[in-house]
């Protein structure tokens, strides 16, 4: 369950063709589960979450049927996805797994043969039911045992809304999110983060990226990756992260003027007098009359606290080229 509106008319075709049904929504830092635990606390259906990061990541690496228009390895996320919901199945005595899959409505991972993979793949071959689309896919398992009525099931293709909509209507569904969005995998600017993450300290350590979508971007000459808070909120997030790390991370921000909080978390000794800088340059330090104090802290074993003067100004357009987003 994403929690937008395919896969709460999932829910409801599913109950009128005899059902009793449970959600199962994943989380990653990618996409969150919050749409679909709203969906499920509507449609007042039990949801599982599951932690989907390390499967994410794990396809990131190399999707063995490739990335849709950005890093988003459509197919083989939806694979992996329901491989989990069928454990979960088997775990919990259900029958089968459902989505709220529309053949045809994504070019890439809705089309009838992208559905035949997924089912094949997954292992979930005859125990996965697409209800809006079922009667113009073959029958499945839990249709034959006639465990759910054929009949009550749908034949929707194509990527127009009308006939959902119009569903909605009939099932009372009034709360959805749009259909597009929701996942940062799609999103070119994020995606120009996770390559540079990727690129240099990889996908081992879970929490860069969960702070992926956290701060401006830098990547200096020497291999330093900056993350530069651009609010409070962020400031504060970048702040707690390096408290959190206790492994060397380090936290730059300036002390006698507004201004942002640099985390830096493999910081490359060449790099630092570029940090500096560039902390100068996002402070708003015009009205002060001398330097710019900087307190530097270093987390963890042998981590400890400095205080450092840059002259200012310092100009942002020298840090253009090193910004990645
Ligand atoms: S859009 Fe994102 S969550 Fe959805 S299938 Fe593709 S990679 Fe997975």
């Amino acid at each position: 369950m994403s929690g937008g509106l395919d896969s709460q008319l999932a829910v409801r075709v599913l109950q009128r063709a005899g059902a009793y049904v449970e959600g199962v929504a994943f989380a990653t830092p990618f996409f969150a589960s919050d749409a679909a635990e709203k969906a499920a606390g509507a449609l007042g259906v039990k949801l599982h979450v599951v932690d989907f990061t390390d499967d994410e990541l794990a396809l990131l690496r190399g999707p063995p049927h490739g990335f849709g228009g950005a890093m988003n390895p459509c197919i083989d996320c939806h694979v992996a996805m329901i491989a989990r919901a069928g454990e979960l199945m088997a775990g919990l005595g259900f029958d089968f797994v459902a989505t709220g899959e529309v053949l045809g409505q994504r070019p890439m991972s809705q089309n009838r043969q992208s559905l035949g993979i997924v089912e094949k793949c997954s292992g979930m071959k005859g125990r996965l039911v697409r209800p809006l689309s079922a009667a113009l896919l073959e029958p499945t398992v839990p249709e034959l045992e006639g465990l759910i009525d054929r009949g009550a099931l749908l034949d929707i293709s194509g990527r127009g809304r009308e006939r959902q909509i119009a569903l909605a209507a009939e099932f009372g569904i009034v709360d959805y999110p749009s259909p597009a969005g929701g996942c940062k995998l799609t999103e070119a600017g994020f995606c120009r983060r996770l390559k540079d993450l990727m690129d240099h300290e990889g996908l081992g350590d879970r929490r860069l990226v969960e702070l992926l979508s956290t701060g401006r971007r830098f990547r200096l000459p020497g291999g330093s990756g900056v993350a530069l808070g651009r609010d409070r909120l962020e400031n504060a997030t970048l702040r707690k992260a390096a408290e959190d790390a206790s492994s060397g991370w380090l936290t730059v921000q300036p002390v006698n003027a507004p201004g942002p909080t640099a985390l830096v978390p493999a910081a490359v000794k060449d790099d630092m007098r570029l940090v500096l800088g560039l902390v100068c340059a996002y402070s708003r330090s015009d009205r002060l009359s001398g330097n710019v104090k900087l307190a530097l802290r270093r987390f963890g074993d042998g981590g400890g606290e400095a205080v450092m003067e840059v002259p200012r100004p310092y100009d942002r357009d020298l840090y253009k080229e090193y910004q990645i987003c």
